[in-house]
C-alpha cells in the first residue's frame, strides 16, 4: 500500500487496506516465522498525520495465519491484532531522535511513502518464534508417531530410554 506523501497532512485522516497473501507470504517464508502462511489479506487500520516532513503512522494490523505446530506438525489456526505506531523522516534530513521505544523510526524519499514492508515486518514481530498449536501441546509419540493430544497410545512412557530395554525385560522374563 503506496500513500502519496502530499496527502498526508496535519489534520489525521483514516485509512483502511488490505496487505495481499502475495505480500505476505513470501516475507514469512523468508523470515524467521516460516512455519507461517496466511490464507487471507491482512486487514489494515491507519492513521496519518504529518508535522512537517515528518510523517506519523498510527494503525492496527488484523491477520490471520495458519501455523504448523513444531511439536506435533499439526496445522493450527492464529489470529493477531498488532498495534503499530511509526514515523518517516525525509531520507535527506536523516533519522529523527526516536527515542519512544513504541515508536518505529523509518525514512521516506519521494512522492510516496509505501507502508506495507512495514505492517509486514509488524506481523513478522507479532509471532512467536516457536510455533505450537496450544502451550501445552504433547507432540507425537516418539515411537508409533501417534499424535499424543488426540489419544494415548498406550506405549509404554519409559521406553524412549533404550538403556531402559533390558529392565523391562528382566521383569518379563521373571
Ligand atoms: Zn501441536
Ligand atoms: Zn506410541
Amino acid at each position: 500500500m503506496k500513500i502519496r506523501v502530499r496527502d498526508i497532512t496535519e489534520s489525521p485522516e483514516e485509512v483502511e487496506f488490505e496487505e495481499p497473501t502475495s505480500g505476505l507470504n513470501p516475507a514469512l517464508r523468508n523470515g524467521p516465522s516460516q512455519d507461517f502462511r496466511c490464507e487471507r489479506p491482512a486487514e489494515v487500520r491507519l492513521t496519518h498525520y504529518r508535522a512537517g516532513q515528518d510523517l506519523f503512522f498510527d494503525g492496527t494490523i488484523d491477520a490471520a495465519l495458519e501455523g504448523h505446530c513444531a511439536r506435533c506438525l499439526g496445522d493450527f489456526a492464529v489470529s493477531i491484532s498488532a498495534p503499530f505506531h511509526f514515523m518517516a523522516s525525509p531520507r535527506d534530513a536523516g533519522l529523527g531522535s526516536g527515542e519512544d521505544e513504541d515508536v518505529d523510526v523509518t525514512v521516506y524519499e519521494g512522492e510516496e511513502i509505501d507502508v506495507a514492508p512495514l505492517v509486514r515486518e509488524r506481523i513478522l514481530l507479532s509471532l512467536p518464534t516457536t510455533p505450537l498449536c496450544r502451550d501445552d501441546c504433547r507432540g507425537l509419540c516418539s515411537q508409533c508417531g501417534a499424535n499424543l493430544n488426540d489419544d494415548n497410545c498406550g506405549c509404554p512412557s519409559d521406553s524412549g530410554d533404550p538403556r531402559m530395554a533390558i529392565f523391562r525385560n528382566l521383569r518379563v522374563d521373571r
